[in-house]
């Protein structure tokens, strides 16, 4: 498989080409860009969170413990003393960090369900309804949130799947059709709760038709066009050549 760095290198790089062209035809606007850049590099992290020693899981589980500590904070800052309270913060901490990360891998399995096709699906819809529901953004946005959160878990699985067949070799290694799956095969429970789970997010997303909309109106042949902003500054063959001084004024 494919490092920690060459996944956060290739999901940004994809995000970036995404982007791109999304912005050429007019897909999305260009101030846009950045935000889902990193939402594609996000998803390009996303599906080694079940593996118990990865950075991403342990990133995640370190915000979802300050964001538990937030919420405590801003529900019981006027019901307790500051020594009992600042006692429950650290609770929450270890609980959350520790406890529910220690139960989070004794549950799953890396390369599991979280490693495949379905679970690019879940995520893309998850993001869309976070984006829609506790952000507010409107249908389309939401939307596009999900679609790039999609498309760099996919990026990933890929990947996984390329490091798997060693060119040098000419051989295929075991791992081989382990990361670019449908579903998780070996446990059917698994992913039988996450299809339930996907079909639940995609009845709670927003209307996905703003985004159909948007999609057939797109200037397909222009994705190629450098983006306006691109235009603006001078490529380095212009610089260069602006640098070099000008051999007519030179007089011996
Ligand atoms: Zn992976």
């Amino acid at each position: 498989m494919a490092n920690f760095n060459t996944h956060l290198f290739i999901a940004t790089t994809a995000g970036v080409g995404a982007a791109l062209v999304a912005a050429n035809v007019h897909l999305i606007a260009y101030r846009d860009m950045p935000w889902l850049i990193f939402l594609g590099t996000l998803g390009g992290l996303l599906p080694d969170i079940d593996a118990s020693n990865s950075r991403p899981v342990k990133l995640l589980f370190n915000v979802l413990a300050f964001m538990g500590i937030a919420t405590m904070l801003h529900k019981f800052k006027d019901s307790y003393p500051p020594y009992p309270l600042l006692l429950m913060l650290a609770g929450t901490y270890l609980f959350i960090r520790y406890a529910m990360f220690a139960l989070f891998n004794a549950l799953t399995v890396h390369r599991g369900v979280f490693h495949s096709l379905l679970a690019a699906l879940f995520f893309a819809l998850l993001m869309t309804c976070i984006s829609s529901r506790f952000l507010h953004w409107d249908a389309l946005h939401a939307w596009l949130n999900g679609i790039f959160v999609g498309l760099g878990f996919i990026v990933h699985l890929v990947l996984d799947e390329l490091y798997s067949v060693d060119l040098s070799n000419s051989r295929i290694k075991s791992s081989f059709g382990t990361a670019l799956k449908l579903f998780n095969y070996s446990n059917m429970t698994a992913s039988a709760l996450m299809t339930i789970c996907t079909m639940t997010l995609y009845w709670m997303a927003p209307s996905p038709m703003p985004l159909v909309k948007v999609w057939e109106g797109v200037q397909w042949d222009n994705y190629l066009t450098p983006v306006s902003f691109l235009k603006a500054y001078p490529w380095p063959s212009e610089l260069i050549s602006a640098a070099k001084p000008d051999k007519s004024l030179n007089c011996k």
